[in-house]
């Protein structure tokens, strides 16, 4: 069970901020700007990359959610969305998410 997996299942603590049936969000515990979640689906893909496109309404839904918490946290002016994919992306656990980072003025993404 990876760490995500074992904050869905209420196996692990964390700083949750939305839940629904398809997804969690959490405030990330190492944030890099004033305002850092993860939107986590609650379905297990490594990343983006393994979404088969069946499922690929998922992202949608996580597109809905970002909106929806950026009003809530005040940033929806200027934010990113961002998800990892793989070791070369910095991809450190390997259960889909995105980061929603905003608060701040953001620099360059590579
Ligand atoms: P990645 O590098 O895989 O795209 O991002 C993983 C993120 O998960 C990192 O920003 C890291 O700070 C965050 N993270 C790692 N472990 C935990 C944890 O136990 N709880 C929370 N809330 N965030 C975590």
């Amino acid at each position: 069970m990876n760490i995500f997996e074992e904050i869905i299942a209420n196996r692990k603590p964390a700083d949750k901020v939305y839940e629904d049936d398809k997804v969690i969000a959490i405030k990330d515990i190492y944030p890099h700007a004033p305002v850092h979640l993860l939107i986590i689906p609650k379905k297990q893909y490594k990343s983006l990359q393994e979404v088969p496109s069946e499922d690929l309404s998922i992202i949608s839904h996580i597109a809905k959610v970002a909106q929806i918490l950026a009003k809530e946290f005040q940033v929806e002016d200027g934010y990113r969305l961002i998800t990892n994919i793989g070791p070369d992306a910095g991809q450190a656990i390997f259960h889909l998410h995105f980061h929603l980072v905003g608060g701040k003025k953001l620099g360059s993404i590579a």
